[in-house]
């Protein structure tokens, strides 16, 4: 075969191979804004991602280190449901508007699936009639946001709830620990819609401060067993299904190549100074929030692997 045609055939399989027919085409992989051509006018941005389902992407972070915080919400004929509020009441005010725009139904359930600031601070700015429902091991995060603008939890699930809102079907799963101890996931059975918040964020390094790093990694296997075709992050953009799809495969293992390399040097006996020294994460240290986290998860690791996490 001569070297032209083996070219040909190798830029025709990768034309074909990462998107097929009829899908949508594939993006930079990135949470940066320039990258991917968009400015700070373009958001928030509420896409409509299944039939009365939408997502909301809200910009947070500092300037030139800009990123989305996500939201979804359900319209139903009996009143609508939102997974995750945002981080201040200006930016929640924004979300329950985008929601006014295609519903004049209540807002009925506010599901706190993350219970970071950045998820919760804004919870004062929706209706406060709304049912607000979180995980167990959240309430006491969630204690102390009520001083901050977050809003005490109305019900308390440790398991997993079905609800039936306007004749749709949500379920409010808990998968085990991960990003905050209280990680919720909503999922739409019927669109196989899986709202993933803070334990899935699109190419971006997880943040560890409240993780359980161990954990973390068997709660996303858990979830993959749900089979959902559409995975919405927490933060990151809100890309196409088989993006999404990719980047959950990728984050997963960028949660286990930090927790093996950390692992390693526990191991071999080095301090936690010396391994924020000396760690070495591959090609997620240019991931963006890594400079930050991954000392704060070099120390979340060691503090798990010496038993002092409970
Ligand atoms: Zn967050």
């Amino acid at each position: 075969m001569t070297g032209t045609k083996t070219f040909r055939l190798i830029a025709l399989a990768l034309l074909c191979s990462p998107v097929s027919a009829g899908q949508p085409p594939d993006v930079v992989r990135t949470t940066s804004l320039s990258q991917r051509g968009f400015t700070e006018k373009d958001f928030p941005r509420v896409q409509q991602v299944a039939d009365r389902v939408y997502t909301f992407e809200a910009l947070t972070g500092p300037p030139g280190d800009r990123y989305t915080t996500n939201s979804m919400f359900v319209v139903t004929d009996d009143g609508v449901l939102v997974a995750d509020g945002q981080g201040s009441p200006e930016d929640t005010g924004r979300l329950v508007a985008e929601i006014r725009k295609v519903s004049d139904r209540p807002i009925s359930h506010v599901i706190i699936c993350s219970d970071h600031g950045d998820h919760t601070n804004g919870n004062s700015a929706f209706p406060q009639d709304a049912k607000f429902i979180a995980h167990s091991n959240s309430v006491a995060a969630l204690e102390v946001a009520a001083d901050t603008g977050g809003v005490r939890p109305d019900a308390i699930i440790d398991d997993r709830l079905d609800l039936t809102i306007g004749n749709r079907e949500v379920q409010i799963l808990f998968f085990g620990r991960a990003h905050t101890g209280g990680d919720l996931f909503v999922y739409l059975p019927e669109e196989k819609v899986l709202f993933t918040s803070e334990v899935f964020l699109n190419h971006m390094f997880s943040g560890y401060r409240t993780a359980f790093p161990r954990e973390w990694i068997d709660t996303m296997s858990r979830a993959e067993e749900l089979d959902a075709v559409l995975l919405i992050p927490g933060h990151g953009f809100v890309d196409n299904a088989d993006v999404l799809a990719a980047e959950w495969i990728e984050y997963k293992h960028h949660l286990q190549v930090v927790l093996d390399e950390v692992t390693r040097l526990h191991t071999e006996g080095w301090s936690v100074d010396e391994a924020i020294e000396q760690a070495d994460f591959g090609k997620y240290r240019k991931w963006s929030g890594a400079d930050s986290e991954g000392p704060i998860g070099i120390r979340r690791i060691y503090a798990e692997l010496n038993g002092d996490l409970n």
